[in-house]
């Protein structure tokens, strides 16, 4: 946060820049004032944080008048008691990453690729600068880098896999090369976009630098304005891009995350379906080839080039049945467990959709958040966790995904197109007494295994593991017993 036109300050204030009122409530005190974006622990917002020589003081859930009142009390050159602080925390004093309190959510994990939400300002290429950003790495050094990079997140075109072969191969090849972040994956993506654009595009332009790619494109939804908003302000201040950056917007629609229907919105395409994959090719926009990867895995590259660590940590979305969601950033040997620390949640844990929209269910969360460990526990490695509380029903809820993937595809392959509305069909026959166990897996199979795109692929996910935990649930309601009580009626289910 720190801005170095203005040397002289002693106290600073940062205040959220998505909320009227706080500016104006902080002017005045003397202190310097910095609009940030949220640090993604929704628990925490509004935030003001001030801070003098090394000290930082937290006040959370913060209204214009409390910020007031803390500017007011602000005197000289320190922090001291001012306006009751929810916590206060020492560090260097030229930190760039916002300091970590014991507040719930945000001293869960380890801030990386977060460390500047909520603390830098997001269109300020000085604070980034000041956090070590804008790398002068050749492209060799960035290449070795991304051999421990493997993609993050449904919307990126390598998810779970090694992204620098595809490089190295992109830069090889004669043809124009087009990098596109893929921004539209998930809350992670968005929040990304939102506090810290310049880690987003500065991936980008290091992977443009590394390829010798001619051009950025940043796809992002469209409902996520103040994300758009943010990175074409950030792309507009970047200091000598390496290849020149496009924002472009796409439907709101979950399905328009997928990597070729990201393509295919870029190009400017309306009636938004998934490409047909094979193996041994790149995809294309327009002419060039391109690299398609979530906001999420360029951040990391960034960060890795940047310290040289390795991409080693997991942005993990918590959200449902909580007070309010949080995205956390764990180290890959932490569990799931680990991130439901963040949150509150709102009627116990019964459950928890692990792994995106279509993700895996559980009831165990002794589970490593590493692609590896959750492929093995059959859930999914999306960065999303959706809580279920006790008087949730696991069998309404993989029929409302089953509903939803009926009428979300995008009806280009037979498998999911048709594979959905049976599967919503079959979960309904179970609530007039028909469980249908082994038609239900053996439609989940033809799912998995022939459809096009990664939509049709995880779609019965959900289905599929809620049998393997919840089996007798599901036999229950064949009884015509909800076990959770929250299907009254079978006609509530049709
Ligand atoms: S899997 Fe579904 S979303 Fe993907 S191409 Fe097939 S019908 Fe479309």
């Amino acid at each position: 946060m720190q801005d170095s036109s203005i040397e002289s300050r002693q106290v600073e204030l940062c205040v959220p820049d998505w909320r009227s009122g706080f500016r104006d409530a902080a002017s005045g005190s003397g202190a310097s004032v910095a609009g940030v974006g949220p640090t993604g622990v929704a628990a925490l917002d509004p935030l003001v944080t001030a801070t003098a020589a090394g000290r930082t003081a937290f006040y959370a859930g913060c209204t214009p008048e409390r910020a007031a009142r803390v500017a007011d009390e602000l005197t000289g050159e320190t922090i001291e008691d001012a306006g009751d602080p929810d916590a206060v925390v020492e560090h260097a004093p030229d930190t760039m990453g916002l300091p970590v309190a014991e507040l719930a959510g945000i001293d869960v994990g380890r801030r990386r690729v977060l460390a500047g939400c909520g603390w830098r300002r997001p269109a300020s290429p000085s604070d980034h600068d000041a956090a070590g950003g804008f790398v002068d790495a050749a492209p060799d050094e960035i290449l070795a880098t991304a051999d421990e990079l493997v993609g993050r997140g449904w919307g990126d075109w390598r998810r779970d896999e090694p992204v620098a072969p595809d490089w190295r191969r992109a830069r090889a090849g004669d043809d124009g090369v087009a990098v596109v972040v893929n921004a539209h994956g998930g809350p992670a993506d968005a929040l990304l976009l939102r506090s810290v654009p310049f880690e987003v595009l500065e991936g980008a332009e290091l992977l443009a630098r590394a390829v010798g790619a001619d051009r950025v494109v940043v796809y992002a939804s469209e409902a996520d304005e103040r994300a758009v908003e943010r990175v074409r302000s950030a792309a507009d201040a970047y200091l000598y891009p390496d290849a020149p950056v496009d924002v472009v917007t796409g439907p709101s629609e979950y399905r328009a995350g997928e990597p070729t229907m990201a393509l295919e919105a870029v190009e400017g395409n309306h009636r938004l379906e998934a490409r047909l994959r094979h193996a041994d090719e790149l995809p294309t926009l327009n002419d060039a080839t391109a690299l398609v990867h979530s906001a999420r895995t360029l951040a990391h590259l960034a960060v890795a080039v940047r310290t040289g660590e390795r991409p080693s940590t997991r942005l993990v979305t918590v959200e449902g049945d909580v007070e309010s969601p949080a995205t956390v950033e764990l180290p890959e040997t932490a569990t799931l467990d680990a991130a439901l620390d963040a949150v509150q949640p709102t009627g116990g844990v019964k459950a928890a959709c692990v792994g995106g929209r279509f993700g895996g269910l559980t009831d165990s969360f002794d589970v490593r958040v590493s692609p590896d460990a959750l492929a093995d526990a059959d859930l999914g490695t999306g960065g999303r966790v959706e809580v279920l509380a006790e008087d949730r029903c696991v069998v309404a809820f993989a029929g409302e995904l089953a509903a939803f993937a009926a009428e979300e595809n995008c009806g280009r392959c037979v498998p999911c197109r048709e594979g959905a509305t049976q599967l919503r069909s079959l979960l309904r026959d179970v609530y007039d007494g028909e469980y249908d166990a082994a038609g239900i897996e053996e439609l989940v199979r033809a799912m998995e295994t022939s459809s096009v795109c990664p939509f049709g692929v995880d779609a019965a996910r959900p289905t599929r593991t809620a049998m393997a935990a919840f089996g007798a649930e599901f036999s229950a309601h064949a009884d015509g017993r909800c076990p959770s009580g929250a299907c009254s009626t079978t006609e509530d289910q049709r």
